[in-house]
C-alpha cells in the first residue's frame, strides 16, 4: 500500500508558441521532469517566482490540463492517464481553491447557490439537504447563514476566499489544491485565512498542496516545502530544515530576501543576479548556472540531479554531489 496519497512521477508539460503557418515552432518548457509526493494529511508547498511552472504543476494534478510524460498517482492510481470521463468520479476528492475566487464565482449567483453548485453536480442530495450543508459550510468557514443571501460583489477579498473554501470542501476533498489563495488578499486578512486553513485540516484530515511566491506565507503553512525554478524542483526538505539549512543556491537567494524574525538565524545570503531566463529557450547545464554566484564550467555543462543529501532533504546541485 502506498503511504503517499499522491506521488508525482518526472512529470514534463510543454506549450507550443509561435503557432503562425511560417513560424518555426517553438516551445515553453513550463514542467520539466518534476517529482514530489504527498502524505496523508500534510501540507506540500511549491514556492518560486512567478514563471516557475508551479501553477501550471497544480493545473496538471487537477486534470485541467494534460501533462507530455509523467505519471500523477492518486491513491495508487495514475489519473494523468485518465479520459475526462473517467476522472468524473475523482473530481470531488481533489479541489482547488484559486488566488482570485471573485474571478470564479459568477457575480449574478448568491453565495448559497454558488456554495450549492459542487454538491448539485457530485451529489445526489435534495434542495433542502443542499441548503442545510450550505448554512454548515458558512458556518465553518466563520460565515453566518444570512451571508448566504448575498452577492460576491458585497463580500471583501477575505470573504470572498472563505466562499471558495467552502464550495472546496462542499463535496468532501481528500485534497485541496490552493494556488496562491492569500496573495491578493491583505496581510492581516492573509493570517485568518491561513488560520481557517489549518483549522479546517486538522478537522476534516485534509490534504493540501499549496502553491505560493511568498516564502513568508509559505512558511505559515507548509510541513514540507519544493522550491521550483524553470520548471524543475532544485529543493526539497521539511520546512524547519528549509528554513534553518537551505542548501540550493536559488533557495538561499529566495530565503536573503525575507526578512529574519530570529536573531540567532544567520543563513548565508544570497544575492539573486540578472533575470529569469525564458523558459522557451532554457539555459544548458543547470537551469540556474546564469543566476549563480558559485556557477563552474560543469555547471553550464552538465544537468545536475536531484540527490538526497540528509534523510528527506534533496537539493539539484553540483556543489552537494561532491559534499
Ligand atoms: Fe549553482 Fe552550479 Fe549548483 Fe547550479 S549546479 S546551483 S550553477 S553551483
Amino acid at each position: 500500500m502506498d503511504e503517499n496519497l499522491m506521488s508525482v512521477q518526472d512529470l514534463v508539460k510543454t506549450f507550443e508558441v509561435n503557432k503562425g503557418f511560417l513560424a518555426q515552432k517553438k516551445y515553453v518548457h513550463a514542467v520539466n521532469h518534476v517529482s514530489f509526493d504527498i502524505k496523508p494529511g500534510e501540507t506540500f508547498s511549491l514556492v518560486g517566482e512567478s514563471g516557475c511552472g508551479k501553477s501550471t504543476t497544480a493545473r496538471l494534478l487537477n486534470h485541467l490540463i494534460r501533462p507530455d510524460s509523467g505519471k500523477i498517482l492518486f491513491e495508487g492510481k495514475d489519473i494523468a492517464a485518465l479520459k475526462e470521463d473517467e476522472m468524473r468520479p475523482l473530481r470531488s476528492d481533489i479541489q482547488m481553491i484559486f488566488q482570485d475566487p471573485y474571478g470564479s464565482l459568477d457575480p449574478r449567483m448568491k453565495i448559497q447557490d454558488l456554495i450549492a453548485e459542487p454538491l448539485l453536480i457530485h451529489t445526489n442530495l435534495s434542495a433542502g439537504e443542499r441548503l442545510k450543508k450550505v448554512q454548515e459550510l458558512l458556518g465553518l468557514v466563520g460565515l453566518s447563514p444570512e451571508h448566504g443571501e448575498r452577492y460576491p460583489h458585497e463580500f471583501s477579498g477575505g470573504q470572498r476566499q472563505r466562499v471558495g473554501i467552502a464550495r472546496a470542501l462542499s463535496v468532501n476533498p481528500k485534497m485541496i489544491i490552493a494556488d496562491e489563495p492569500v496573495s491578493a488578499l491583505d496581510v492581516s486578512i492573509q493570517a485568518q485565512v491561513l488560520n481557517l486553513m489549518q483549522d479546517l485540516q486538522e478537522k476534516f484530515h485534509l490534504t493540501y498542496l499549496f502553491i505560493s511566491h511568498d516564502l513568508s506565507v509559505v512558511e505559515m503553512i507548509s510541513d514540507r516545502i519544493g522550491v521550483m525554478y524553470l520548471g524543475t524542483i532544485v529543493e526539497t526538505a521539511p520546512k524547519k530544515e528549509i528554513f534553518a539549512h537551505p542548501l540550493h543556491p536559488y533557495t538561499k537567494a529566495l530565503l536573503s530576501a525575507v526578512p529574519i524574525a530570529d536573531p540567532e538565524q544567520h543563513n548565508e545570503r544570497v544575492a539573486l543576479k540578472g533575470e529569469l531566463p525564458s523558459p522557451v529557450n532554457p539555459p544548458s547545464g543547470c537551469l540556474f548556472h546564469t543566476r549563480c554566484p558559485y556557477c563552474t564550467k560543469r555547471c553550464r555543462e552538465e544537468r545536475p540531479q536531484l540527490t538526497e543529501v540528509s534523510p528527506g532533504h534533496f537539493c539539484r546541485c553540483h556543489l552537494m554531489e561532491s559534499a
